[in-house]
């Protein structure tokens, strides 16, 4: 790995994201934050997602109740409820290209990720989809997480790394990792790979079966099936 692209999701959290945004600060490290749109309903954590842009970093829309995968939820307005109830609420707080993530369960991708509406949504209102290429379960291994990282992302050029700016995840060992990473010589950016971005702008420009519900394809699991 010679490049790594860190994303926080499911923050901001009022004790965890003061926190994570420190320790980047330390390092002088920028990433993603994919927030939840009933989060920013709350003005304490609202501010925290403010800082964050303040403090350089991108934040970007993972839905607003994280409860049912888009490719899943049966709703005639799932698509208006997760995705653009959550972009008004965004919309004042960033500038700068939309950017959605979806999720799933345990960072599992598979046709549950999106639905065809949330597709059309997604390109019509100029998104990029940002997927991942290492999920490390900082959630269920708050201490063995960075080891997981390291191995999974050794082999790629350019990974992109999930974990979660929520108690009990990735904030006890965020700082010896990066230390560790930069020791590796390795790059930490914003910059997506073209692998993690079948959605750039509003553009189709990845392969999106298997990651639609009713368009077939393989399940590109990475990890056990865990609700997170
Ligand atoms: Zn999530």
């Amino acid at each position: 790995m010679t490049r790594l692209t860190l994303t926080f999701d499911n923050g901001p959290d009022p004790e965890v994201t003061p926190r994570v945004l420190d320790v980047l600060a330390e390092r002088s490290v920028q990433a993603h934050f994919f927030v939840l749109g009933k989060h920013l309903t709350d003005p304490g954590r609202r501010a925290l997602a403010s800082r964050a842009v303040a403090e350089g970093h991108l934040v970007g829309n993972h839905s607003f109740s994280h409860e049912t995968p888009l490719g899943e939820d049966a709703r005639a307005d799932s698509v208006e409820a997760e995705i653009l109830a959550t972009e008004r609420l965004l919309a004042p707080l960033s500038n700068g290209s939309l950017r959605f993530r979806p999720f799933g369960r345990g960072g599992v991708l598979g046709p549950h990720l999106l639905s065809e509406r949330a597709v059309a949504t997604l390109v019509a209102r100029r998104y990029t989809c940002v997927l991942w290429s290492s999920v490390p379960h900082d959630w269920d291994d708050p201490e063995g997480w960075p080891r997981r990282a390291l191995a999974e992302t050794a082999a790629e050029p350019h990974a992109v790394v999930v974990l979660h700016d929520i108690p009990g995840a990735c904030l006890a060992k965020l700082g010896s990792f990066l230390d560790a990473v930069r020791d590796r010589g390795v790059a930490m950016v914003t910059e997506l790979p073209a692998a993690c971005t079948p959605i750039i702008d509003g553009v189709v420009v990845g392969d999106l079966d298997g990651l639609v519900t009713g368009r077939g394809g393989s399940v590109r699991a990475r990890g056990p099936e865990v609700a997170t």
